[in-house]
């Protein structure tokens, strides 16, 4: 399994660069085409291409399940040079080993257990490995929603949570939005009071804003992005913030919206223009409840305790929960790291991740 990793970290995969990461995809199918699965390549205009890959049982299977996971990372081609892949202590080290090749990995392995123990999988299994998870999954999310539609249940291979590898059962729901300020331009020391200044307006606004955060219920927004303004002696006739918003409830997300839509301008002749919204919805418990007790006793057979976690993050999972089918997040590699220099995997857990897999595959 770490031999396998390491050739698939060694092949760069930045979501913003196709070239590289199509070439990555190619190594990733003949992989599964090299274990008896039926792989089909999913060309992408500007992304890199998605990868399906298709497993059938022997006899005609009747309903499906579906795996599903992003081979692209957020390290831009030349950083493998700076963080070269390596194996030191139990942990194999570089860029997305954690999030999520370490998870690919496994899933594969699970397929070959499969294989090579006849272990009785009963329904067509549908791997689905997007290119463009870290940049918000605009070219995959209609995939990924149609195979969803089409599945009994969905093991997302996004990496667990903390040194015990808990699986994520909720998530919250994210979105961004823009509070765009016209004002209007003058100079600041022959006419101010011929302008409108957009920054102090916008400031008004964040002040507004920022008291609708309510950490205990999980709901968030943060201007994480300002701009505005040209120059000094000008008055600003343009400002404008990006805002994160996260909720744990489908009900607290709405509510944020239509706050966000229904701010009014406090400065006179400034005027507002809210974009955005909510675009991951939440990924609820009563979707993953059922899923994650048949892994925890899974685990026990296997000899490992697994416990579950709610994760501040979205991921692809949140929009197949969304569709109402069961969802299983977290099914992916135990490590840490994600997205910093020290990413990496628990060697040991792996086997034991891509087993759980194998046997939830097969028992459902
Ligand atoms: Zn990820």
């Amino acid at each position: 399994m770490i031999d396998t990793l390491r050739e698939l970290v060694s092949i760069e995969s930045p979501s913003l660069e196709k070239k590289p990461t199509d070439r990555c995809c190619e190594f990733l199918a003949d992989l599964w085409l090299e274990r008896g699965a039926t792989v089909g390549i999913v060309k992408n205009e500007k992304r890199g291409n998605h990868l399906r890959v298709v497993w059938n049982p022997p006899a005609p299977p009747k309903s499906q399940l579906f795996v599903l996971g992003h081979y692209d990372t957020v390290y831009p081609t030349g950083t493998l040079a700076k963080m070269p892949f390596r194996v030191d202590s139990g942990k194999a080290y570089g860029p997305g080993t954690f999030d999520m090749k370490g998870g690919i990995v496994q899933a594969l392995f699970a397929l070959a257990a499969i294989r090579e123990l006849h272990l009785a999988v009963e329904k067509r299994v549908v791997f689905l490995w997007t290119s463009d998870e870290e940049i918000g999954s605009t070219t995959s999310r209609g995939l990924i929603e149609e195979e969803a539609r089409r599945s009994e249940a969905v093991f997302v291979l996004e990496p667990s949570l903390g040194p015990r590898g808990m699986l994520k059962t909720s998530r919250k729901g994210v979105g961004e939005a823009q509070i765009i300020v016209h004002g209007r331009a003058s100079h600041a020391g022959l006419a101010p009071e011929k302008g409108v200044n957009a920054i102090h307006e916008l400031a008004a606004q964040i002040e507004r804003i920022e008291k609708w955060n309510d950490l205990r219920r999980g709901v968030s927004i943060n201007a994480d992005v300002v701009t505005g303004g040209s120059r000094t002696s000008v008055i600003a006739d343009r400002a404008e913030a990006t805002l994160d918003l996260r909720a744990w409830k489908e009900s607290d997300m709405r509510a944020l919206e239509k706050r966000l839509h229904a701010l009014k301008a406090v400065h006179r002749g400034a005027k507002l223009e809210i974009r955005g919204g909510f675009d991951r919805p939440p990924l609820e418990r009563k979707h993953s409840a059922a899923l994650f007790a048949r892994a925890k006793s899974i685990a026990q057979t296997l000899g490992f305790s697994l416990s579950e976690a709610a994760a501040g993050g979205g991921s692809d999972g949140n929009f197949t929960a969304a569709l109402g089918v069961p969802t299983l997040d977290g099914m992916g590699a135990v490590g840490d790291g994600a997205h910093a220099t020290y990413e990496h995997v628990v060697a040991a857990a792996m086997p034991q991740r891509a087993a759980l897999l194998a046997q939830l595959l097969a028992g459902s």
